[in-house]
């Protein structure tokens, strides 16, 4: 069965004034039909770009984007526009990511509109309030302003905004990091609600493990534009073999004392995404860098079966001579 999203070699490239800011550098992954990747990784490791180059809002520096087996890197605009149906985002905050002046129901109807989705008023009043309904959106709030209603109710029109075209793959940008934690959990269960009503195909960014832990099929951790392990997401908890990997998971809180794993810290400066040195980007904050490290970027290989990481010592580390 070939892949719904294959991304290769994808590179994504800011000019600055200091040199080439490296955001997403060579990345090769696929998702299948109605599953989730979860992307992880610290802020400004290149994830949120990489799911704005993946659905067109940003142009790509180099490799390819193949979506429903075609490929759309290079899409003209008219294509882009048919694909903007296919392909949606839910972005962090959804605050800023709505028009205070636009009430609710007209944020919802505002891409059925520009994408002549509907063809009378009353159609397109009827198609708002079945989005309205589907995200748990009371009709009440349907003239409400974006500044009237708490975080998760705002993040709840992203949603039917983002869901207004019938996607079939949508790209979820941090959509629970804004809200407080009681809200977060009826946030991703809607979200999963609706993954297996309408099978969508999620690819869902976060800096917080955790919180894929559960929704993902399969989870990738990328470090400074780079991708440093991916598997399928209960093999990562239970044999995490990268050591940033492991680090992100120490940090992770948790009650069960027994199991509590020891903080590891990461010391070091961050290296520059911007004309990056040669040698392992992690290398500065790694406790098992060596020489090797800092000469030569490690490449990614399949360590245990559906199991890739990148780092010259993984078996040494994890006990796998
Ligand atoms: Fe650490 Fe070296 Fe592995 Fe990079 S390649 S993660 S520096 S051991």
């Amino acid at each position: 069965m070939s892949a719904y999203l294959e991304v290769k070699d994808l590179k994504k490239y800011f000019k600055t004034p200091r040199g080439m800011l490296h955001a997403v550098d060579g990345l090769n992954f696929s998702i299948e039909k109605g599953h989730t990747l979860g992307v992880v990784g610290e802020s400004g490791c290149g994830k949120s770009t990489l799911g704005r180059t993946i659905i067109g809002l940003l142009d790509a520096t180099g490799g390819q984007v193949i979506f429903e087996g075609k490929d759309i890197t290079n899409a003209d605009k008219a294509e882009r526009m048919e694909l903007r149906k296919k392909m949606q985002i839910i972005f962090q905050d959804p605050f800023s990511s709505l028009n205070p002046r636009m009430t609710v129901s007209e944020a919802i109807a505002e891409g059925l509109i520009i994408h002549k989705v509907c063809k009378t008023k009353q159609e397109l009043d009827q198609r708002v309030s079945e989005l309205m309904d589907t995200v748990g959106l009371a009709e009440r709030f349907t003239m409400s302003y974006p500044h009237e209603l708490d975080g998760g109710r705002r993040q709840r029109i992203g949603i039917a905004r983002a869901l207004a075209l019938n996607p079939g793959f949508v790209v979820c940008d941090e959509p629970v990091s804004a809200l407080d934690v009681s809200i977060q959990a009826q946030i991703l269960n809607l979200m999963q609600d609706l993954q297996e009503e309408k099978g969508l195909t999620y690819m869902f960014i976060t800096h917080d493990l955790s919180v894929v832990k559960h929704i993902s099929n399969n989870i990738l951790v990328m470090y400074l534009g780079q991708l440093v392990e991916t598997c399928e997401s209960d093999e990562l908890f239970e044999h995490t073999l990268h050591p940033y990997t492991k680090a992100l998971l120490s940090a992770i809180p948790t009650t069960d004392i027994d199991n509590r794993k020891q903080r590891i810290l990461m010391q070091g400066e961050l290296s520059s995404p911007i004309n990056p040195a040669p040698g392992c980007r992690f290398a500065p904050r790694c406790r098992y860098a060596e020489e090797r490290c800092k000469m030569e970027n490690p490449v990614i290989e399949e360590v245990l079966p559906g199991h890739f990481v990148a780092c010259h010592r993984v078996r040494e580390i994890n006990d796998m001579q």
